[in-house]
């Protein structure tokens, strides 16, 4: 349920509808507009209803959210975008992220060079996985423990926050204690536990959406961690399963206009995994920025051919570069910085 108040609406009153609600047993969510401020109403909707919020002083409207997918919708905050902090960077701004670095953390010396690269190239968040959902059992399966701590490493040097996935819900203490944010990879996207796990976690989340998902289901994934009290999610289109086989996933840059419409969460596109292909990953990412993404992330690597996974599609630091340059100028075309 959304409330939206008055536009003399007093800070009094404002603190009064919060505390009533709360009486109540719901949780709220306020955002503030130039002329009104909305309150998310969180909780049970039965119960919700049959309480008089609209006798309320201060209060205009009371409207349900119809959506099945109600935290996330861009109603919850009146129409405003979110704005979701990684470490001291933050994401859905005017100024776009870049986040970049290996598919996995191989050793101290390749994550520390990455690190340094991405860094030097114009990239605001260090990628890496400790933690790899592989196709195969046989193939490298991360350094896991080892993977974060030579991440909070490369922080260290770089001064970069980290993100990185987190796989199983045992995972959560661990990775908790190194990452700046957790990333909820594809296969895991409709993994509820995980889900609700990571909703509870202090750190803020990537979800990526699924290689089956629809658009749709990938906001109501999201709903499974805002309904545990986590808001500060980033939704990440990193390319579907379709009947092309040219390229690895097929990028569907769709998503972004329309998560952008229906949702206040801010949109990251990942354009490494979603084309596959090392030579047209810059060119997915400056569309990407055009059809109106807040973040970008890609695969740096300093010797795609030594990687242990995903070296095909990794940028050398220098392609990085180009990339970087590519998409500030796009950024300045659609009204945004870099
Ligand atoms: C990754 O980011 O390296 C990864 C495994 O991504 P996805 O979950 O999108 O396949
Ligand atoms: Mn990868």
């Amino acid at each position: 349920m959304i409330i939206v108040t008055t536009p003399e609406a007093s800070e009094a009153q404002i603190a009064h509808i919060v505390e009533r609600i709360e009486e109540w047993g719901f949780k709220t969510d306020i955002s503030r507009g130039a002329m009104r401020t909305v309150i998310g109403v969180i909780g049970d909707d039965a119960a919700i209803r049959v309480k008089p919020l609209a006798a309320i002083p201060g209060v205009e409207s009371v409207t349900p959210v119809l959506k099945p997918y109600k935290l996330v919708s861009r109603e919850f905050r009146g129409g405003n975008h979110s704005h979701v902090k990684i470490g001291d960077v933050t994401i859905g701004e005017k100024e776009l992220v870049i986040m970049s670095g290996p598919c996995s953390v191989e050793s101290r010396e390749q994550i520390i060079e990455i690190a340094k690269e991405v860094q030097k190239a114009g990239g605001r968040i260090l990628r890496g996985g400790a933690f790899k959902p592989r196709t195969s059992p046989y193939a490298f399966q991360g350094l896991g423990l080892e993977g974060l701590k030579l991440l909070a490493e490369a922080r260290e040097a770089t001064g970069l926050p980290i993100i990185t996935e987190i796989m199983d819900t045992k995972q959560l203490e661990m990775v908790e204690e190194y990452a700046d944010c957790l990333q909820v990879g594809a296969r895991n996207m409709q993994n509820f536990s995980l889900l609700k796990e990571v909703g509870r976690s202090r750190l803020p989340v990537m979800l990526k959406r699924g290689m089956s998902a629809t658009i749709k289901d990938l906001l109501m994934s999201a709903e499974y961690i805002l309904a545990e009290g986590n808001f500060k999610v980033l939704l990440c289109e990193r390319g579907i399963r379709t009947f092309e086989t040219y390229t690895r996933n097929t990028l569907d840059l769709n998503a972004v206009p329309v998560l952008k419409r229906e949702t206040h969460l801010p949109v990251v596109v990942d354009p490494t995994h979603g084309i596959g292909l090392r030579e047209h990953v810059a060119t997915m990412a400056v569309a990407a920025v055009a059809a109106g993404a807040d973040a970008i992330m890609t695969e740096t690597h300093n010797s795609p051919e030594m990687a242990k996974s995903d070296g095909e599609q990794a940028l050398l630091p220098h392609e990085f570069q180009d990339l970087v340059a590519r998409v500030r100028k796009v950024a300045e075309a659609v009204g945004r910085s870099l």
